[in-house]
């Protein structure tokens, strides 16, 4: 049986009073997840210059909104608006963020937290300073080029090289595990943190395999019934042994937790799954009170699941949903002192992903004065972290 949320603290209180060492690891973790109290999605961008293969935003179903804003006044307006609501956490989202720049700088002035998702061919404006995350799909410029269209890499490095706000993130497929070392050293190479996230595939994606579809020539073009990117046991059990590798052979590059890498690789849904909707019930990336969702008409799309709305929740393993659903520990992280530290761990980890702060002259009136550090350069992340 699941233990309610108030057996959970109680299970807290007590590990922290038997063990009081934890006490550290649990207060960087609070802080960590304060900064995400008021989280918000912003899609700022409805145009991409790649096609990735099974693309979660450009699906069958998708149709940008009918009255995309233009205005920058208004969009200016608006995330005013969404500070005033206390929105503490701001996720910039496209298709691809980059080709809206001005809207990034106009949100710049309003939140204390901001995570770009952007595939790094365009290189983001200096004084935009929220944390980064660079998708990668592969190394090898036939790989990449064969998932995404184009090889976005080369020209994600030449961009970002060394820039504290990036951190790379490489999606892992079934047909990419071999780049994964590679990347790992053009990492450490150009001074760029490391982290991964796991293909997940879409209704439509899925849909189009069981057609038997041909290539379609834009976001369907290698995958088949008999060779496509959906897990299997094999290839997840490969998945977590090469990123578990990176964790040991990389540790000053790869930002990433064993304990997460377990719960991600683990055959099966990774959440508890409504039988009769087949939406994850347990999953913080839903758009729940107080988060919430934004297309360029600037409304709230209430009804949106998610950030990756067509994505399956009994096969999704992106790396979003899964960060957030770490915010509060399950039964499983309270069981012992072990299980619990390692909790806390990943939490931090998630703080190290997701968060950057501020060079003070950047700072919003009404938040703490950081240094313009990469939060992973710093040993005790709590000097950074901590209210
Ligand atoms: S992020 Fe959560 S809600 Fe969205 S597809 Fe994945 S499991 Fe489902």
């Amino acid at each position: 049986m699941v233990a309610s949320r108030k057996d959970r603290l109680g299970r807290v209180a007590r590990l922290l009073r038997e063990n009081p060492h934890l006490r550290p690891g649990y207060e960087r973790a609070k802080t960590v997840v304060r900064a995400f109290r008021r989280p918000a999605f912003y899609e700022v961008a409805t145009r991409c210059n790649l096609f990735c293969e099974g693309c979660y935003y450009f699906s069958d179903d998708f149709a940008p909104p009918a009255h995309e804003v233009k205005d920058q006044s208004v969009w200016e307006e608006f995330f005013a608006a969404e500070a005033r609501r206390g929105v503490t956490m701001a996720y910039f989202v496209g298709a691809e963020p980059a080709l809206e720049q001005e809207r990034l700088l106009a949100a710049a002035k309003c939140f204390p937290h901001g995570n770009i998702g952007t595939n790094g061919t365009v290189k983001l404006d200096p004084a935009i300073p929220y944390r980064i995350g660079v998708s990668v799909w592969g190394v090898d410029e036939e790989v990449d080029t064969s998932l995404r269209g184009a090889n976005a890499f080369a020209k994600a490095i030449r961009n970002y090289a060394g820039d504290p706000r990036a951190i790379m993130l490489f999606t892992l497929t079934r047909t990419n595990l071999g780049d994964v070392r590679q990347l790992a050293e053009i990492c450490a190479d150009h001074d760029l943190p490391l982290t991964f996230n796991m293909y997940s595939p879409t209704q439509s994606y899925v849909r189009k395999l069981a057609e038997r579809m041909g290539p379609d020539g834009r976001f369907f073009r290698i995958s088949s019934e008999e060779n496509n990117l959906r897990w299997d046991e094999g290839s997840l059990a490969a998945a977590r042994r090469i990123m578990d590798e990176m964790l040991e052979d990389y540790p000053d590059t790869v930002v990433y937790s064993h304990a997460y890498n377990r719960w991600a690789t683990q055959i099966g849904p990774l959440y508890d799954i409504d039988p009769q909707t087949g939406i994850a019930r347990d999953c913080h990336s839903r758009m729940v009170e107080p988060m919430r969702y934004f297309k360029t008409d600037l409304r709230h799309a209430a009804l949106e699941k998610c950030g990756t709305s067509d994505t399956i929740c009994s096969e999704c393993r992106m790396y979003s949903g899964g960060w957030s659903s770490k915010f509060e520990p399950r039964d499983e992280d309270v069981r012992d002192a072990r299980s619990f530290a390692e909790w806390t761990g990943m939490v931090e980890t998630l703080g190290r992903i997701f968060l950057l702060q501020r060079k003070p002259e950047q700072q919003i009136a009404s938040n703490n004065v950081f240094e313009w550090v990469r939060v992973d350069e710093v040993a005790d992340a709590s000097l950074v972290l901590a209210k």
